[in-house]
């Protein structure tokens, strides 16, 4: 097969706006190249209006929560506000906390640090490594990767049923799927975590770019994404939901912002009074300009509609499927099945072809660029590819021949133009 009879023509992406990003890239050899890029699942470009707000706040950056000063008075201004709009954004409850972290692993992690003594914890194998991993401090039950949606709530059930209801548990699922693309069946997981005395907390980088999250309608407990996913790539996360836990617990990281008090005791110690608020896990100067343009991305994401951004993408990921499916050598991998709904990200193998390489030539040769490897997601990959589980395969592994089974996979993701 040659690469150029491949259903990922540039054609495809060139006509909508709300496809892959067309960008100049410079390149370390000089000169620039016109690409595609394809790889909103890891990062997503920030939206124009993002670009704008923040180049606009910039000339007047200044610390958070830091004094009287005019730039600081501003600086949390815009801060503060940025948590109103997230907060609208999720559709939180009167009394949810939102949290400004790093990322979404930086949330789930806050989160595993939070939780209360004896907190067992439930997460399905083909979650992602940052939802899958936080949870070292728990007794954590790793559920089998379901073949449909009602699979997962079964499952989910069979494993809650057997527990002492008496004490905390977490159930952490994705939104969507960081591999497949496909749509989790959140809020029937959450109800029945909810039956069995569990709470829930939801992944939702993959979710929140491209579907409205509403906390109270799905009646999760909390919600992290990234910035970067979310058209706001300025090193900024949430966590999102309810505060009882996250006031119990010690503050994430001790400093500055997160104390309201700090004094020297008789027997020459320190005393220290942490923050109830959201604060307590703030510790530090807070990345403002990371948390205002997360504000800035939730601003024009509910402007643009989300009706209208997923009928797009539907109609995108359609194209792109059908195409896919044009190429005999190409393998689509699904959780569960070609008719689930899903957003725009889509994972494939190539007979044939090791996936590093494809992807090398697609960035080299045509300018698209695509994720390789096993997207942080070992065990559902290596669930998908039907491989030995001791295989590495991110990279540099060996070419797949023909019948053989690849070892890692190629993705092409996309979503909201700017
Ligand atoms: N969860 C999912 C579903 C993801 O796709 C990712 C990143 O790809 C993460 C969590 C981790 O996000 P971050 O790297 O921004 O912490």
């Amino acid at each position: 097969m040659s690469v150029s009879s491949a259903a990922l023509d540039r054609s495809v992406c060139s006509p909508l706006p709300v496809l892959g990003r067309d960008v100049t890239v410079p390149l370390v050899t000089g000169g620039e190249v016109s690409y595609a890029a394809l790889d909103y699942a890891a990062s997503a470009p920030a939206l124009q209006r993002v670009w704008d707000d923040v180049a606009a706040y910039a000339p007047y950056y200044g610390s958070v929560h830091r004094g009287a000063g005019y730039l600081s008075q501003l600086s949390t201004d815009l801060f503060e506000n940025a948590r109103r709009t997230v907060a609208g954004f999720l559709d939180c409850r009167d009394g949810d906390q939102v949290v400004f972290t790093r990322s979404t692993t930086d949330s789930l992690n806050l989160l595993a640090a939070a939780l209360p003594a004896g907190c067992e914890v439930f997460v399905f194998e083909t979650e992602h490594h940052a939802s899958l991993l936080p949870w070292r401090d728990a007794r954590v039950t790793v559920l089998n990767a379901p073949r449909t949606p009602g699979e997962a709530v079964a499952t989910l059930e069979h494993a809650l049923a057997a527990r002492d209801p008496r004490g905390p548990a977490l159930v952490c699922v994705t939104g969507a799927s960081n591999v497949t693309g496909e749509l989790w069946p959140v809020r029937e997981l959450a109800a029945a975590a909810r039956a069995h005395g569990a709470r829930t907390v939801l992944d939702a980088a993959q979710l929140a770019p491209h579907h409205p999250v509403s906390v109270r309608d799905l009646d999760v407990d909390w919600v992290a994404f990234s910035g970067h996913k979310l058209y706001a790539p300025f090193g900024s996360g949430v966590l999102a939901g309810r505060a009882d836990w996250l006031t119990a617990a010690e503050p994430y990281l001790a400093g500055g912002g997160a104390s309201r008090r700090v004094s020297r005791r008789e027997d020459g110690g320190v005393d220290v009074e942490w923050h109830e608020s959201a604060a307590r896990h703030e510790a530090g100067s807070p990345n403002v300009i990371g948390a205002y343009s997360i504000a800035s991305a939730c601003k024009a994401l509910t402007e643009a509609g989300f009706d209208t951004l997923v009928a797009r993408e539907r109609y995108l990921i359609g194209k792109v499927r059908s195409g896919l499916a044009e190429v005999p050598e190409v393998r689509i991998l699904s959780l569960f099945g070609d008719d689930a709904p899903r957003v725009g990200v889509i994972s494939f193998v190539v007979e044939g072809w090791n996936s590093s390489h494809f992807a090398a030539a697609l960035s080299a040769e045509y300018g698209i660029g695509v994720r390789d490897g096993l997207f942080c997601a070992h065990p559902l990959v290596r669930t998908l590819l039907g491989s030995d589980p001791q295989a590495q395969g991110e990279c540099g592994a060996p070419e797949a021949g023909p019948g053989e089974k690849s070892l890692n996979a190629i993705r092409v993701s996309f979503g909201a133009g700017t």
